[in-house]
C-alpha cells in the first residue's frame, strides 16, 4: 500500500531536463514535485535562461527565446500538475528508502527522483565579460555561432581540447575566420580533430597565449586582449564574436558519495539514464558531456520519468492523482506598450503596483511612500525569475510603498538616466533620493528586509 506522506516523484532541476520530466510524470498522475532551484547551479529554468534566439529547438521554425521556450515548459508541466518550489535541494540522502531530499525550507521524501541539475559552463571571468556576455561572448557555438552578428565576421575561439577544435571547424561556415587561443605549445584535442584544425585556411592557432580582457563599442564587442605567455608581449585580436570553450562543471557536489560520478563528477548513467541507485535517474547536461542540447537534455528528461514511473508501478509504489480538471497554463505574458496618455488615464496615486515612464516621475514627485522600482528587459531570463516572487513580496507591503516595473526597451531614457546597466535592477527612492539598489535576482527575504528597514517607523 503506497504512503500518502512519501512523494511519489522529486525532481531536482527546472531545465528542459527537469521541466520535460515533470510534464511526463505529471500526465502519468505522479503529480511530482520539482525544486527548481534558485541560486546554485545557474537559474530556475536553466542554461537556456541566459540565452536569446533559440533556433534549433523542434516546434519553433521561426525561433524562440530561450527564457521564452522554458515559460511554456514550466507552463506545460503547471498544467498536468506539478508541484513546484523555487528553492535550492541543500542536502539528498540517497541511502535510505523512501529517499530523503532537503531545502532550506523544507524536508520531503520520495520514493523516486530525477536528478536534473545541468552544468555550468565555464567562464574565464575576464574584466569585461559580463558587460559582453550574449553581446559577442557565448559559450555555446552550436547555440549562438549561426547569429546574424557573427556571420563573415572575425571570431576567437578559446581552449585546446576536442570541443574547442570541433567549435572552431564548426565556426569557419559562419565567421570570416576563427583564431583559436591555446595556452600551451600543443592543444589536448584527437590528432584527427587537430588536423582538421590545423589544415583549415580559416583557422589560425595563436600558441602559448591567453586571453586578458575583451573591449567593445557601443554595448558589443569589438575584439580580445591576449598575452604571449612565453614572451609576455600583449596585443589585440579584432573579433566580433568570443566563445569559450574550456569545458563545462557539471552540478552534482550534492551528490558526492551518494551516486556514482565520472572523475569530472557527471553523474554516470547506465541504459540512458538509470544511475547505480534504483529509483534514482538522471537527465540531462548532469549525465551528458556530448551533446548538452535543449532537445537532448528534454528527451533524457521524457526517459527518466517513463522509467520512475515503471518503476514505481512495478513496485507497487505508485499513488496515482487523477486529475479532474487540467489546470490553466500560467505564461508569464509581456507588458503591452501604452501611450504616455493611457498610462496617465489609468495612473492613481492610490495604487501600489504600476507600470512605465508616467507612474515614475509622477510617484518619484508626489509620493511620500518608498518606491521599488524593477528595471526588467523582455528577453532577460533572470527578470522572469524575479517577477513572481518580487510580486508576492509587493503583496506583503499592499498599501505601504509604491511598486514600479519599467521595461528597459519601452522606456530606455529612464533606464539610461537612473545609471541602469543591466536587468533585473531594482531600485527604492524615498523622499526623492535613492536609498539603495539591488542587481541581480536575490532571495525574496533581502528585497523584504530592504523594504522594511526603510518604512516610516511607526509612531504609537
Ligand atoms: C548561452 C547558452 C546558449 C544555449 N543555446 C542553446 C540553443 O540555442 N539550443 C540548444 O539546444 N541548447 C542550447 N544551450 C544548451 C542548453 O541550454 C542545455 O543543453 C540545456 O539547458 C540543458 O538542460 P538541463 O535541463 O540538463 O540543465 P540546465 O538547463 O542547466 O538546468 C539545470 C537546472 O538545475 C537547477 N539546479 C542546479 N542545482 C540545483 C540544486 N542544488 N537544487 C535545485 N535545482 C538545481 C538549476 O536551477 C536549473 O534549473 C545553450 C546553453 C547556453 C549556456
Amino acid at each position: 500500500m503506497a504512503n500518502p506522506t512519501v512523494e511519489n516523484l522529486v525532481i531536482i532541476g527546472s531545465g528542459p531536463a527537469g521541466y520535460t520530466a515533470a510534464i511526463y510524470a505529471g500526465r502519468a498522475n505522479l503529480k511530482p514535485l520539482v525544486f527548481e532551484g534558485f541560486q546554485a547551479g545557474g537559474l530556475p529554468g536553466g542554461q537556456l535562461m541566459t540565452t536569446t534566439e533559440v533556433e534549433n529547438f523542434p516546434g519553433f521554425p521561426d525561433g524562440i527565446m530561450g527564457p521564452q521556450l522554458m515559460d511554456q515548459m514550466k507552463a506545460q508541466a503547471v498544467r498536468w500538475g506539478a508541484e513546484l518550489y523555487t528553492e535550492d535541494v541543500t542536502h539528498v540522502d540517497f541511502s535510505q528508502r523512501p529517499f530523503v531530499i532537503r531545502s532550506e525550507e523544507r524536508e520531503v521524501l520520495a520514493h523516486s527522483v530525477v536528478i536534473a541539475t545541468g552544468a555550468t559552463a565555464k567562464r574565464l571571468h575576464l574584466p569585461s565579460e559580463t558587460e559582453f556576455w550574449s553581446r559577442g561572448i557565448s559559450a555555446c557555438a552550436i547555440c549562438d555561432g549561426a547569429t546574424p552578428i557573427f556571420r563573415n565576421q572575425e571570431i576567437v575561439v578559446i581552449g585546446g581540447g576536442d570541443t574547442a577544435a570541433e567549435e572552431a571547424v564548426y565556426l569557419t561556415k559562419y565567421g570570416s575566420h576563427v583564431h583559436l587561443l591555446v595556452r600551451t605549445d600543443k592543444m589536448r584535442a584527437s590528432k584527427a580533430m587537430q588536423d582538421r584544425v590545423l589544415n583549415s585556411p580559416k583557422i589560425t592557432v595563436h600558441w602559448n597565449t591567453e586571453a586578458i580582457d575583451v573591449y567593445g563599442a557601443e554595448g558589443w564587442m569589438q575584439g580580445v586582449k591576449v598575452k604571449n605567455r612565453q614572451t609576455g608581449e600583449e596585443s589585440q585580436i579584432p573579433a566580433k564574436g568570443l566563445f569559450y570553450a574550456i569545458g563545462h562543471s557539471p552540478n552534482t557536489s550534492l551528490f558526492t558519495g551518494q551516486i556514482d560520478l565520472d572523475e569530472i563528477g557527471y553523474i554516470v548513467p547506465k541504459n540512458h539514464v538509470e544511475t547505480n541507485i534504483e529509483g534514482v535517474y538522471a537527465a540531462g547536461d548532469v549525465q551528458d558531456h556530448e551533446f548538452r542540447q535543449g532537445i537532448t537534455a528534454a528527451g533524457t528528461g521524457c526517459m527518466a520519468a517513463m522509467l520512475a514511473e515503471r518503476w514505481l508501478s512495478a513496485n507497487d509504489l505508485a499513488q496515482e492523482f487523477h486529475q479532474t480538471e487540467v489546470a490553466e497554463p500560467h505564461l508569464t505574458e509581456e507588458t503591452p506598450r501604452k501611450t504616455e496618455a493611457e498610462q496617465a488615464d489609468e495612473f492613481s496615486v492610490a495604487q501600489t503596483r504600476h507600470v512605465g515612464g508616467y507612474a515614475l516621475r509622477k510617484l518619484y514627485h508626489d509620493s511620500d511612500r518608498l518606491i521599488m522600482v524593477k528595471y526588467a528587459s523582455p528577453t532577460c531570463g533572470p527578470c522572469h525569475t524575479l517577477k513572481p516572487m518580487l510580486s508576492k513580496v509587493v503583496d506583503e507591503f499592499d498599501g505601504q510603498i509604491h511598486y514600479i516595473e519599467i521595461d528597459i526597451e519601452q522606456d530606455p531614457e529612464i533606464a539610461e538616466s537612473a545609471g541602469v546597466v543591466g536587468t533585473p535592477t531594482v531600485q527604492f527612492f524615498r523622499d526623492k533620493a535613492l536609498v539603495t539598489e539591488i542587481k541581480g535576482v536575490k532571495p525574496k527575504s533581502q528585497y523584504r528586509e530592504t523594504i522594511q528597514s526603510n518604512l516610516p517607523i511607526a509612531v504609537s
